[in-house]
């Protein structure tokens, strides 16, 4: 067994949160509101896993399973600047898919391996990793056969982690809106299909125009415990 690999946030409230940061043979799954820091996060992520290890990066490259449209790459620019490193050799360290249906982003997964290997990917993300569920799948009706193929993805996000000792940063959006399958607005949509596979459940919140609040949900060694950090040109930052 290969041993745990861990990736910095570049923020220091997020990484003493975590322990240090991100895990690889792990999901981290990161569930919030719009506009709570999540696809910002997830482009942070993109910078910190290609820094060498000495500065808490793994030297990696990263595979993006973009399932809205968000990644940005003016953004991982931007990021990258200010960290003194060179732009254009992170965007070719960042291989973005973009999934159009749920069938599409499982079948991402299910031919990644080959990538993955060739490009030393260290980090899969998976923002958001419900979206195209929730929209294709409405009503009560199509609930088992939703979760079903959400759940062979969350087992393959899964699976990958653990043969090539990736970490997985997987989001979901918080939903309080009448197609949610459930009543409390801080349960991530796909309950526990998503859950149960996560080692590391991250609760992002608003506090103010740019700060943010997160917190550290269910972890067996972790102190339920908060970090709060701001959104702005580092992506995440202190
Ligand atoms: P959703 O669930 O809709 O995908 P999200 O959690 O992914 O939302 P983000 O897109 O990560 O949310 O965050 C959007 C917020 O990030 C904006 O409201 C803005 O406040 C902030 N933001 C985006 N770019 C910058 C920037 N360059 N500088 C500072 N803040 C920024
Ligand atoms: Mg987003």
């Amino acid at each position: 067994r290969q041993s745990i690999g861990m990736i910095t946030t570049g923020t220091d409230a997020l990484d003493a949160l975590l322990g240090g940061g991100i895990e690889t043979q792990a999901i981290t799954e990161v569930f919030g509101e719009f506009g709570s820091g999540k696809t910002q996060f997830c482009h942070t992520m993109c910078v910190t896993t290609q820094k060498p290890k000495e500065e808490g990066g793994l030297g990696g490259g990263v595979m993006y399973i973009d399932t809205e449209g968000t990644f940005r790459p003016e953004r991982v620019v931007t990021i990258a600047k200010a960290n003194n490193m060179d732009p254009a050799k992170l965007l070719d360290g960042i291989i973005v898919a973009r999934a159009y249906n749920s069938s599409h982003q499982v079948l991402i997964l299910e031919e990644a391996g080959k990538t993955i290997q060739e490009e030393n990917i260290k980090l899969i993300i998976s923002d958001s990793t419900t979206g195209l569920f929730r929209s294709e799948y409405l009503g009560r009706g199509t609930l088992a056969s939703r979760q079903q193929k959400l759940g062979r993805y969350i087992r393959l996000l899964a699976r990958i982690a653990e043969t090539y000792n990736c970490a997985v940063l997987a989001t979901n959006q918080v939903s309080s809106s009448p197609d949610s399958f459930f009543g409390d607005p801080t349960r991530p949509v796909g309950g526990n299909v998503v859950g149960h596979a996560s080692t590391y459940r991250i609760y992002f919140r608003k506090g103010g125009k740019n700060k943010r609040v997160a917190k550290i949900i269910d972890s067996p060694h972790h102190p339920a415990s908060e970090a709060v950090f701001e959104l702005g040109e580092r992506g995440v930052q202190d």
